[in-house]
């Protein structure tokens, strides 16, 4: 990039949109007031995630009035991961902060985060006090997952939330260093390491309409979660493995002593019973490497995470 030091923002903030079209000019102005506040120098980066809403076009408006909010448009929904990475990708401040279009992360912690930062933290995290707007289901399966990969992949995401202020040193190895094309931001960010910072928060209600992540979106997320930060499962398949062989031995040796005391081997339920449980460890075996197949799969194919159809308020070098 061309253009002087002296002209690029210290704070960028990143906000991910997909439908938010009924809130996204709200979410500006609280943000663009705040950063308003405590820096000279800022941007506003919205990424529009492929909105079959007015959610771009909301945001072009406003970027006429307002030069320093920018504007990215995807092609089609590529999902929140992807348009996190190309809001890093275009981001230019010497520290950026990812935050959700729904105001459900408080804009007011923006501050604090960015006074942690001027004292020399590189990642400042904000971590979910409460989830009190989540359903029971949801924090059952939240809890789990976060369990689960905070013990397997040896980081810590304990109600983590895509709620981060970044270094530019950290975003510059997240986007230069980390080719990875399935990505898990919340994770990632933690693997890194450096010097971090943990601000609490409350999730606020969403003001307008529904979450827009479905069941499926969700399993699909904390699988790439699991398997981009463990291989644990596959080692749980050979334990399976390891186990159902020291329960054959013990059968078969019960079954020849039978045979040679003279009595018939029995049981016929039994057998139904040994076949089924096998059975579904093979099927479930199978399903955990077909997982990591997949996986490789994916990365393998090196497509780009996701492709932009036009932005408002960017120069054009960046778009390649
Ligand atoms: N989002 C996105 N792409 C998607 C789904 C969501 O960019 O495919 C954005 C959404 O606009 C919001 C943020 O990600 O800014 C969080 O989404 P949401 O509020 O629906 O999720 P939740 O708060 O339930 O985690
Ligand atoms: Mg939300």
């Amino acid at each position: 990039m061309n253009t002087p030091l002296s002209l690029l923002p210290e704070i960028s903030v990143v906000i991910p949109a997909y439908n938010e079209g009924e809130g996204v000019d709200r979410a500006l102005a609280t943000i663009a007031g705040i950063l308003q506040t405590v820096s000279a120098a800022w941007e506003i980066l919205v990424i529009d995630d492929g909105s079959r809403d007015n959610t771009y076009a909301r945001v072009c408006r406003y970027a006429q009035t307002e030069s320093r909010v920018r504007g990215v448009s995807f092609s089609r929904n590529f999902g929140k991961e992807a348009a996190l990475l190309a809001g890093l990708k275009y981001s230019r401040g010497r520290a950026v902060v990812a935050i959700d279009a729904d105001l459900q992360h408080p804009p007011e912690l923006i501050p604090d985060m960015i006074a942690k930062w001027r004292e020399g933290a590189k990642i400042v995290h904000a971590v979910k006090r409460s989830r009190k707007t989540d359903s029971v289901g949801k924090r059952l399966a939240a809890l789990a997952v976060n369990q689960i990969i905070s013990r397997m992949g040896g980081i810590n995401i304990h109600n983590s939330s895509d709620y981060k202020l970044l270094d530019r040193e950290i975003v510059d190895i997240l986007v230069g260093q980390l080719p990875e094309r399935e990505r898990f931001f919340r994770g990632l960010s933690s693997w890194i390491g450096f010097n971090e910072e943990y601000i609490e928060f409350d999730v606020s209600n969403r003001i307008e309409n529904e979450s827009k992540w479905s069941f499926w979106s969700l399993v699909e997320l904390s699988i790439t979660a699991l398997t981009s930060f463990t291989s644990v499962p596959l080692r749980i398949v050979t334990f399976l493995g390891l186990l159902t062989l020291v329960l054959g031995f013990a059968v078969a040796s019960e079954a020849l002593w039978s045979w040679y005391h003279g009595q018939a081997v029995s049981g016929f339920a039994t057998i139904i019973i040994t076949l089924l449980l096998i059975g579904s460890f093979i099927m479930i075996s199978l399903g955990i490497i077909g997982e990591y197949i997949a996986k490789i799969y994916e990365e393998i194919k090196a497509r780009p995470p996701y492709l932009v159809k036009s932005t408002v308020g960017i120069a054009d070098e960046k778009l390649a």
